[in-house]
């Protein structure tokens, strides 16, 4: 794991409500879709790590224009585009390493 993989697990491991991509991006100071691709890769190696006992939990985006919730993303990332109302005003999704 690179330290800046570590730095940021260790961060959403201690906040105590949940940051978005664009949070972390600002301090770390490191580009969003850096930080998309991190969450990626920490959320196997907590699952690794803990033996299941803890997880990236993401609580998942939200269309602001009709309240759509997207629930079966498989990677952390913002959609573009609502499904149901192409409505492209979307909440991004949150993280926050917890205890499970
Ligand atoms: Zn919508």
């Amino acid at each position: 794991m690179s330290s800046i993989r570590q730095r940021i697990t260790k961060m959403l491991s201690e906040i105590e409500e949940p940051l978005t991509a664009e949070d972390i991006a600002r301090m770390f100071e490191i580009d969003v879709n850096e930080v998309y691709e991190h969450l990626g890769h920490i959320a196997k190696s907590i699952r690794r790590m803990y033996s299941g006992k803890k997880a990236l939990v993401m609580v998942p985006p939200r269309c602001r224009k009709c309240g759509y919730i997207f629930k079966d993303l498989e990677k952390p990332k913002k959609p573009s585009k609502c499904p149901r109302c192409k409505s492209e005003w979307i909440e991004p999704p949150r993280f926050i390493i917890k205890n499970i």
